[in-house]
């Protein structure tokens, strides 16, 4: 059975139109139909005498003059072919699937996207995709192209939902979560009302720079030893920072880490980015940085631009230890009261758990960045929603989720969430795509700030640390609130008469004289 989408949409192919006009046409042969579409003179014009077969799918020699008209542009070539005529050709070699954009032009986006859809399609074994679900229309490819995506066929939408308001440094804004996973927005909402009763969060940023770690070759760990000192030394670090900051106005080099294994020298560039996310901006400050090294040192072999001494999207200590993009740290104090009504728990189990799950739990488990009960389902629904990397997850998730007793009595909750690796941006990447920027928008964060470059992207990883800070309160208390009904009803049914222990009670011990 059809779906409804399928029934809706999406059923008929260029072929379908094209085969059903061409029925008509034999049918009704006193009707006329629309001219070829194509009226040039010379050798690429129909015949008089044209037969309804060449009209609707010309043969492969017909298409490829018209295709190969050297007095036309190839965009315009193509406006005069069918879409059949077009997958024709791809299939016969005369056109790249991957270049359609480019030979059909900014006009005619959508038709590359169909039509690569069904060359794609027709050439799968399921051949599914031409009539699938996945939408492609009134899409703006525009900003696509060269950009986010090669070889598109289409988009993927997420549901997107709001948690919150949610109280950030005195501001209220709502957290744009794009998920499929239910639960965790209504659960961060139940966070932030939580965290708004106590006034909100308070965010600081404690470091701000993205890094990039190239990887350089030396003929011997003596020459390698020697490019250490000189960048450690201020002679060194001010030629690669001049040459660094030239190629761009909003990178400032703020730190040059060096370290040497055998005769390889990898060097930890750091840097501020504006409101960029800030890896093309680094890299290409690196790559200049390198070159003005370059001169000082002849022999050296720059292996990789990046060496994963940076690290990019992948685990990583020097990470979690020195930060890579904005470092967050977001606070906030819940009244007892409403840990009691909101989060139907309390301080003293609260706090008991996360230092038994978030501390404990993950130093037994040999964790790096991971004290934390979920902060990844958080930040990677709001980095879908806001056009970020979703690749940088991995160490932008990095989180160390602390809770103590706080008031005069101890009533009260003070929580917060340590994250040194948020790496966002509010331009360029998938920030040019119109619906994150819609939700950008809605967050009064879209592209550069106005006065004070960097100040957008970093509003946006304080926004994420507090809505973090929300999935995690919200979660800890749910974990915490299932316990504390196992245990009522553990310790309803009487413990009274439980015989006294007959064994010792170490394992271990009990165990072998069992046996
Ligand atoms: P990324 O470095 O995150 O990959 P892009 O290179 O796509 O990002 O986007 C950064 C570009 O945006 C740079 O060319 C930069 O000059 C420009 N830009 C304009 N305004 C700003 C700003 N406020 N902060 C950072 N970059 C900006």
């Amino acid at each position: 059975m059809s779906t409804i989408a399928q029934q809706h949409t999406s059923t008929f192919s260029a072929q379908d139109l094209e085969l059903k006009l061409k029925q008509v046409r034999l049918a009704h042969p006193e009707q006329s139909l629309p001219s070829p579409p194509f009226s040039d003179s010379g050798s690429t014009s129909p015949k008089e005498n044209q037969t309804e077969e060449s009209y609707f799918l010309r043969s492969l020699k017909e298409c490829l003059a018209i295709y190969e008209e050297p007095s036309r542009s190839r965009s315009e070539s193509l406006s005069l072919l069918s879409d059949e005529e077009v997958i024709m050709l791809a299939n016969n070699g005369n056109i790249a699937t991957y270049a359609l954009e480019k030979l059909f032009g900014m006009e005619k986006l959508e038709r590359a996207v169909r039509i690569r859809r069904a060359i794609i399609s027709r050439g799968s074994s399921t051949g599914t995709l031409e009539s699938s679900s996945i939408p492609f229309e009134n899409y703006d490819y525009s900003r696509v192209l060269g950009a986010c995506c090669e070889n598109v066929v289409g988009y993927i939408p997420i549901p997107l939902g709001v948690a919150g308001p949610l109280t950030v440094d005195g501001k209220q804004y709502p957290i744009p979560m794009a998920t499929a996973e239910g639960t965790l927005v209504a659960s961060a909402s139940r966070g932030c009302k939580a965290l708004n009763a106590g006034g909100g969060v308070t965010t600081v940023l404690v470091g701000d720079g993205m890094t990039r770690g190239p990887a350089i070759d030396f003929p011997s760990a003596i020459q390698a030893g020697k490019a250490k000192a000189w960048i450690d030394s201020d002679d060194g670090h001010k030629v690669l920072r001049e040459a660094f900051e030239s190629t761009s106005r909003f990178a400032k080099l703020k730190s040059l880490k060096t370290a040497i294994a055998g005769r390889t020298l990898y060097v930890r560039f750091a840097t501020t980015t504006g409101d960029a996310m800030g890896m093309n901006m680094i890299s290409k400050g690196t790559e200049k940085a390198l070159e003005a090294m370059q001169k000082r040192f002849p022999e050296m072999v720059v292996l990789a631009l990046s060496g994963n001494y940076c690290t990019d999207k992948k685990p990583a200590a020097i990470n979690w230890i020195e930060g890579r993009g904005k470092s967050v740290v977001a606070e906030a104090v819940v009244p007892g009261h409403v840990v009691k009504t909101v989060l139907k728990t309390t301080v003293k189990d609260l706090c008991n758990l996360n230092v038994k799950k978030n501390l404990m739990g993950s130093a037994m488990a040999g964790s790096i960045g991971g004290f934390n009960a979920h902060a990844a389902n958080i930040l990677t629904a709001i980095f879908l929603a806001t056009g970020q990397d979703p690749a940088q997850n991995v160490e932008s998730s990095m989180c160390m989720t602390l809770m103590e007793p706080t008031g005069s009595n101890g009533e009260d909750l003070l929580v917060s969430v340590t994250m040194p690796c948020i790496e966002v941006g509010t331009v360029g990447g998938g920030t040019v795509l119109a619906p994150q920027q819609g939700v950008l928008d809605m967050l009064g964060i879209r592209g550069a700030h106005p006065q004070q470059p960097g100040q957008n992207a970093q509003t946006l990883a304080r926004i994420i640390a507090s809505a973090v800070l929300a999935g995690e309160l919200s979660l800890l208390s749910a974990l915490s609130a299932g316990h504390l009904i196992k245990a009522h009803m553990a310790h309803n049914r009487s413990q009274a008469n439980t015989p006294a222990a007959s064994l010792p009670p170490t394992p271990g011990a009990g165990l072998a004289y069992r046996v």
